[in-house]
């Protein structure tokens, strides 16, 4: 099964507090460097939307004019 890196951090974090999200989420160790990171979501990218890569590619071929499907 493959995780994203957040979501391997908050699978730790369940294990790190007895399989209890409740601990995880009342966390105390706020000096932790996976406290950030502990609910499986990445503070820094708040109101990032996730386009996904297939989208990105999408939209920078349009940019320069390129059809993908031609392609695929
Ligand atoms: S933030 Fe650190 S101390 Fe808190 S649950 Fe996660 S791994 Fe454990």
């Amino acid at each position: 099964m493959h995780l994203t890196p957040v979501k391997a951090i908050k699978k730790h974090c369940l294990e790190c507090s007895g399989n209890s999200k409740k601990e995880v989420r009342e966390c105390l160790i706020n000096n932790c460097p996976l406290y950030p990171y502990r609910m499986g979501k990445n503070p820094n990218r708040k109101g990032i939307k996730n386009n996904g890569s297939s989208n990105v590619l999408r939209q920078k071929s349009e940019q320069i004019g390129i059809n993908i499907k031609a392609y695929s």
